[in-house]
C-alpha cells in the first residue's frame, strides 16, 4: 500500500510556522491583512470564503470580508478592487471564483495590483512564473510542490504528467514541475488514450473536476500520485480525480481526498499574504 501524504498534517505545519512570521511582523507594527470580495450568494463560495476567512484568523491575519450581490456590476465590482488597491492597511486581495456570468473574470483578476494578487491568478504573475521571476505563485500547485518535496520526491529527471490545463492549476503546474527539472507532459480532453500517458508518469497530478477518472491500470507502479480534484460521488460524498480506493494499492505514494491538496491551497494563501507584507517592507523572514 502506498505511503499517504498527509495535506492537512503539512497544513497545519505551515500555519504554525506562519503564526511565528506573523507575530514577528506585528511587533514591527505591520498585522498582515487580506480582503477577500464574495459577489453573490453560491453556496460552495460561502463555505470556500468560511474556511479561509476562518484561517486567517487562527494565524494572526486580519480578513477583510466583502460580500455583494449577485446583480453587482462588473464596474462596481472593479471600483471595489481599485480601493482596495490603494488602500495601505490591506496587503492581500482575493476574489472568490466563480463571478456571476455577466462579470469578465479576466478583467477582474488583471484588475488586482500585481503586488496584492495572493492568489497568484494575474497576468504578471503568470509570466513571473513562466520566465522565472518572483511573484505570487497559485496557491494549489504551490500547495502541491511542497507535497512533493515533502514526500522527499525528487522531480529532476522525472517523468511527470499533469492532467489538465486550466490557468489556476494545471498550466502553473507543469511550469512548477519543469523548475524542478522534471519532463513533464499535460494531457488534457482532447488526449488520445489518456491511460497510455499517465502510465509513463513518475509523478501524476490530476487536476480534471472528473471523480474517479484515474483508475489503477492507468498508473505506474510505484508513482507519486497528486489528486487535486474536488468532487462528489454517486453517493454525495467528496472525492477526487483518482478512484483512491484501487489506486492506493499501485502507487508508491498517494494524497487523499479531502485531506491532501485541499488543506495546502489555503496554507498557501495565508503563506502569500504574509509574503506580501514581507516584500512591503523589504523583510526576511528566514
Ligand atoms: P477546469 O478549469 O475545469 O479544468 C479541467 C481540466 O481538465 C481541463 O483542462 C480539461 O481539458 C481537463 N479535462 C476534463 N475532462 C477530461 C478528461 N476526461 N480527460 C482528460 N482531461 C480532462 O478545472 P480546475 O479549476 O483546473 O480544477 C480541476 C479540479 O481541481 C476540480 O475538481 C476542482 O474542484 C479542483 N480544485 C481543487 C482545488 C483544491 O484546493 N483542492 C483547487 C482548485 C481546483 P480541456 O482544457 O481540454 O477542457
Amino acid at each position: 500500500m502506498a505511503q499517504i501524504i498527509d495535506g492537512k498534517a503539512l497544513a497545519a505545519e505551515i500555519r504554525q510556522q506562519l503564526k511565528t512570521r506573523v507575530e514577528a511582523l506585528v511587533d514591527k507594527g505591520h498585522r498582515p491583512a487580506l480582503a477577500v470580495i464574495l459577489v453573490g450568494d453560491d453556496p460552495a463560495s460561502q463555505v470556500y470564503v468560511r474556511n479561509k476567512i476562518r484561517a486567517c484568523a487562527e494565524t494572526g491575519i486580519e480578513s477583510l470580508e466583502f460580500r455583494m450581490p449577485a446583480e453587482t456590476s462588473q464596474e462596481t465590482l472593479l471600483s471595489k478592487i481599485d480601493e482596495l488597491n490603494r488602500d495601505d492597511k490591506v496587503d492581500g486581495i482575493l476574489v472568490q471564483m466563480p463571478v456571476p456570468k455577466h462579470i469578465d473574470s479576466m478583467k477582474v483578476i488583471d484588475a488586482i495590483s500585481p503586488l496584492k494578487d495572493v492568489d497568484g491568478f494575474h497576468v504578471v504573475s503568470a509570466g513571473a512564473l513562466m520566465t522565472g521571476q518572483k511573484g505570487f505563485l497559485p496557491c494549489t500547485p504551490y500547495g502541491v510542490m511542497k507535497l512533493l518535496e515533502k514526500a522527499g520526491c525528487d522531480l529532476t529527471g522525472k517523468h511527470a504528467v499533469v492532467v489538465g490545463r486550466s490557468n489556476i492549476v494545471g498550466k502553473p503546474q507543469a511550469m512548477l514541475l519543469l523548475s524542478k527539472h522534471a519532463t513533464v507532459t499535460v494531457a488534457h480532453s482532447r488526449t488520445a488514450d489518456l491511460g497510455a500517458v499517465t502510465r509513463q508518469a513518475d509523478v501524476l497530478i490530476a487536476a480534471v473536476g472528473r471523480a474517479k477518472l484515474i483508475k489503477a491500470d492507468m498508473v505506474k507502479p510505484g508513482a507519486v500520485v497528486i489528486d487535486v480534484g474536488m468532487n462528489r460521488d454517486e453517493n454525495g460524498k467528496l472525492c477526487g480525480d483518482v478512484d483512491f480506493e484501487t489506486v492506493k494499492d499501485v502507487a508508491g505514494a498517494i494524497t487523499p481526498v479531502p485531506g491532501g491538496v485541499g488543506p495546502m491551497t489555503i496554507a498557501m494563501l495565508l503563506t502569500n499574504t504574509v509574503e506580501a507584507v514581507e516584500r512591503r517592507f523589504g523583510i526576511d523572514h528566514a
